[in-house]
């Protein structure tokens, strides 16, 4: 009996090795960020979603073709029900060495009861994404949430020891002069915090003009006003991000600037939404359906031939614009849709 030769890793025609998949698995959330989502946002119908087992198959395909890092994403991807069955599942691949890293984005409302299994699962890092400190602040930002349960759910991963690392969208007029405070609280307790610029994805009923804040401006201020020292750092999270050291906390300081400083040449990732759709770039449109050939038989033949001809699309980069004569999202989809 002869074995089937593995299957080849995946480059795009940019000679970008794809290394890294995010996957949304719901579109739903418990809050509705109001730079991510309307108030009364439409949800998928619930028949359209993949089920856990199928986002296993197509996640465990791409690991099989050289994924090595997967995010679990949403959406709120702890409110999808049953989800710690998925993640369980697919913590065998962390055993067997395949993959390296197994992880989450979360809003951290539902993290309090599933921290400490989530560490048990191999999850040794996490993405919280929190813009405020500020109970009143919080409230509105997310237009009903309630902090003290991030604040739970923070906890819970520390202890669990979890490493956490803070994404706080940077808006104008918002949580601009509070960035400073909330680097030293996330310092203070040994977290990471990332600073992203907010990006044109889906229509939310905001005009993101009035909040958009470019992160040049910000690290500017940082250092200028607040008297922030900032030392580039020589550390790569293999993301989008760049870091700074803090001098005054020690801890570091992540820079996304999709706007301001196009990352698109070193991108390794493509993103697969709950309904098994795979995107090529966070800002383009460029697609294809996994769910037909995942359905299609029970072999993944089908499924690897779709993949290899999607990755030979990925588009060379995006183009984001956020200014008043271009007042369109640059995609008609949010964020939670795709997968932050
Ligand atoms: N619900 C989870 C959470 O909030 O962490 C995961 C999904 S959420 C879509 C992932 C990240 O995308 C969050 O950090 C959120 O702040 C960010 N995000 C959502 N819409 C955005 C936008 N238009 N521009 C920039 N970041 C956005
Ligand atoms: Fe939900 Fe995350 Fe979007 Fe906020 S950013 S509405 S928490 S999906």
């Amino acid at each position: 009996m002869t074995d089937t030769p593995p299957r080849p890793g995946l480059v795009d025609p940019f000679g970008r090795a794809i290394t890294y998949l995010r996957v949304s698995v719901t579109d739903r959330c418990d809050l509705r960020c109001v730079y991510c989502m309307p108030e009364h946002m439409e949800f998928l119908p619930r028949k359209d979603l993949l089920t856990l087992e199928e986002i296993d198959r197509l996640a465990s395909a791409f690991i099989e073709r050289g994924v090595k890092r997967l995010r679990l994403t949403g959406g709120e991807p702890l409110v999808r029900k049953n989800l710690m069955s998925l993640v369980r599942s697919l913590s065998r691949h962390r055993v067997t060495g395949a993959l390296q890293e197994l992880t989450l984005t979360t809003n951290g409302t539902q993290l309090e009861r599933h921290a400490a299994e989530l560490a048990d699962c191999g999850v040794e890092r996490l993405n919280i994404s929190l813009d405020t400190l500020d109970h009143h602040k919080f409230r509105q930002i997310t237009r009903w949430g309630d902090l003290s349960r991030v604040m739970a759910g923070i906890d819970a991963a520390q202890a669990a020891g979890i490493a956490v690392k803070i994404n706080t969208v940077a808006l104008k007029n918002f949580n601009q002069g509070e960035i400073p405070h909330m680097i030293r609280w996330a310092h203070g307790r040994g977290m990471g915090l990332t600073l992203i610029e907010t990006m044109p994805l889906g229509e939310t009923g905001e005009d993101r003009t009035d909040s958009y804040l470019p992160l040049s401006h910000l690290r500017a201020s940082l250092q200028e006003r607040h008297g922030m020292s900032l030392r580039e750092s020589t550390y790569r999270s293999g993301g989008p991000a760049r870091y700074f050291e803090v001098a005054e906390t020690g801890g570091r300081l992540g820079f996304i600037t999709p706007m301001t400083h196009n990352f698109c040449e070193g991108c390794n990732r493509v993103r697969v939404t709950c309904t098994g759709t795979l995107y090529l770039c966070l800002g383009q449109e460029d697609k294809a359906d996994l769910r037909g050939p995942l359905r299609a038989s029970e072999a993944d033949d089908a499924l690897h031939a779709a993949i290899d001809s999607a990755i030979a699309t990925k588009p060379k980069g995006h183009d984001f614009v956020i200014d008043r004569a271009t007042r369109q999202p640059a995609t008609s989809r949010t964020m939670s849709l795709t997968g932050g």
